[in-house]
């Protein structure tokens, strides 16, 4: 490819409204243009890109015996009623109607698609087991379209679905499905870690994630490791185990006591002279307009979704001041969001209030507590006597670095993750309610146990820019870059330079590199800033020094720069790139 003819406009600047490194250099670079919020062109340089990592994947994935399909982007309602997913996707799904006023949705996923494509062809024991997988574009009409590509509305995913007829074989597949990860996330150049998580929307029980591992602000998900052991998870799923702490307070007997002005935990202790571990703090969430009360030890915090996940339902958030003493009101209580406890409180909007509490709570004697009164605690209460434990008692904590690994009892670390791929054990989750079933060696109907596996293509590229790039562009790993290879003739006027640019040019693709000659009649200034934005592994370019038979070659990963001869340096690139096939 001529740089001439290439279809590249790279900027002087990095665009304005993009957080991320990936977002700047992206639209910097030239490889992608906003269409419309979380929408955007794939120009020629990121096609290539896109197309690089999702034939790694399709190798992968079908030398790991899954069968490569493509399902529809519409799909009906009907097959959602019948998962349930309809009522309770909420508003990610993009919904629409046909002509016809009949209901659609654009696809955010495919678990109801390939299980009825399963129900209509899968029928016997003896055709399992067997997985499916496509790679196409999805719609999610996220809440915070945000970070270029890393969180899109319409991006693209390779999802893969399992059916097998037992829980060991779903196991094996699951496992079988991990390792097909990590050869595809090393393959594209990305270190990754396999982290528990919580399963969400998609549901099932047991659940991985791979995580591209960055300090910056790119990593959405916190994760939390052992350095002793292998124990990694989300903090959405992680757990630990808390060092010892003060859970039985002093107070001789159980009243209510003047706490003037203590509106925040720290207040409180500071008052009471008590560490934050004797208090039971009263926090109130909104989830889906229903009014949830969480308690938990005032040194901890509440982990949303381990909340939303004990209460059910999909959008949660914190309540605000106004609502809270509103609610208080209602109840019969003038009071502040400092002095709230569960105590009394029936209902809310219309709905009764749901109180669920953390495990923390739940050990804790003689402990201080809000009683819906200004300027008042109840300080040393007992469960079951001067109020009743909640019903639901459960982890709702948000683990911290430091406390103790679940496994082994070290401290935990934390740090970010972008996710770039997931897996999940489903079970019978979506083969169940839509009756996808087959036939056991005993000629009894068996809903299939289905496992599936989601990688995100287009977070993935983006993924690897976070995780190679300096100042001046991206570093593309070779696997995956656009092309392997710019040559450029300092001066496109002298002869003789042109002459063996091009040649290298012509050595390069005769022996299967993507090359590009930049032939444009710029200042070599400006050629060079534009190949270490674009981010060409290999830089080979023919100057002054080619009348002592020397070429500058520099390796973009490493900024290293050499003088060697024309053939050595096509040599290297040659070579590395048919270590690639190998
Ligand atoms: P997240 O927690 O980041 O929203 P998810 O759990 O919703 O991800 P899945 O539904 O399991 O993700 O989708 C599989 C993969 O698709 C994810 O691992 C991720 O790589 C990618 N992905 C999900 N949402 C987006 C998005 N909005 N933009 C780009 N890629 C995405
Ligand atoms: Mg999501």
């Amino acid at each position: 490819m001529k740089m001439s003819k290439l279809f590249v406009q790279t900027l002087r600047e990095f665009p304005s409204d993009a957080e991320v490194i990936s977002h700047k250099m992206l639209v910097r670079a030239g490889y992608i243009r906003k269409l419309t919020s979380g929408v955007y062109n794939y120009l020629p340089l990121m096609w290539r890109v896109l197309k690089k990592v999702e034939n790694i994947v399709r190798e992968e994935m079908d030398n790991a015996g899954a069968q490569e399909l493509l399902m529809p982007f519409v799909q009906p309602k009907e097959l959602w009623e019948e998962s349930g997913r309809w009522e309770v996707y909420g508003k990610e799904l993009m919904r629409l109607r046909d002509r016809h006023n009949r209901e659609m949705c654009l696809g955010p996923t495919h678990e109801e698609i390939i299980t009825s494509i399963a129900r209509d062809g899968l029928k016997s024991y003896k055709q399992m087991p067997v997985n499916l997988y496509q790679i196409q574009s999805k719609f999610r009409d996220e809440v915070r379209p945000r970070f270029g590509l890393l969180r899109g509305r319409e991006f693209i995913m390779k999802d893969a679905y399992s059916f097998d007829t037992t829980q060991e074989g779903l196991e094996k597949e699951y496992e079988n499905m991990a390792q097909a990860y990590t050869r595809i996330f090393k393959r594209c150049g990305l270190n990754t870690k396999m982290v528990q998580s919580d399963s969400g929307a998609i549901g099932g029980s047991v659940s991985h994630e791979f995580m591209v591992i960055t300090d910056t602000d790119a990593g959405e998900n916190d994760v939390f490791y052992c350095d002793s052991c292998d124990y990694s998870a989300n903090s959405n799923h992680a757990v630990s185990n808390l060092p010892t702490a003060k859970t039985v307070g002093d107070f001789a007997s159980a009243q209510i006591i003047d706490t003037p002005n203590t509106h925040t935990i720290e207040e409180l202790c500071e008052f009471l002279n008590i560490p934050a571990s004797l208090i039971v703090k009263t926090l109130v969430y909104i989830v889906d307009k229903k009014p949830v009360l969480a308690l938990i030890r005032g040194d901890k915090q509440v982990e949303e979704t381990k909340l939303l996940n004990a209460v059910g339902g999909i959008e949660i958030r914190i309540a605000t001041a106004g609502e809270i003493i509103e609610m208080l009101e209602v109840n019969g209580f003038k009071a502040e969001p400092g002095f709230i406890g569960p105590m009394g409180l029936k209902e809310y909007n219309g709905y009764p209030i749901t109180v669920v509490a953390d495990e923390t709570v739940k050990e804790l004697k003689n402990f201080v507590i809000g009683v819906n009164q200004i300027d008042k605690h109840g300080v040393g209460y007992n469960w079951g006597a001067e109020l009743q434990l909640p019903k639901i008692v459960t982890d709702l904590r948000l683990v911290e670095a430091g406390e103790l690994c679940p496994t082994c009892g070290q401290p935990l670390k934390v740090t970010r993750g972008i996710e770039v791929g997931n897996i999940f054990q489903l079970g019978t989750k979506y083969s169940a309610p839509m009756n996808a079933v087959y036939l056991d060696q005993n000629g009894k109907t068996q809903p299939y146990v289905m496992g599936c596996y989601g990688i995100g293509i287009s977070r993935t590229a983006a993924a690897a820019v976070e995780a190679h790039y300096d100042e001046n562009g991206i570093k593309w790993p070779l696997a995956i870059a656009p092309y392997h290879a710019v040559v450029i003739p300092v001066s496109t006027k002298d002869e003789q330079q042109m002459k063996v640019a091009e040649d290298i040019y012509k050595t390069l693709i005769k022996h299967g590199v993507e090359a590009v000659l930049d032939d444009r009649e710029e200042r070599p200034g400006v050629k060079f800033k534009d190949a270490d934005l674009i981010g060409f592994p290999y830089r080979i370019t023919v100057g002054k020094g080619i009348a002592d038979g020397v070429v500058e070659f520099k390796v973009r990963e490493t900024c290293e720069m050499s003088n060697i001869s024309p053939e050595q340096a096509a040599e290297i690139v040659v070579t590395a790139v048919n270590n690639l096939k190998s």
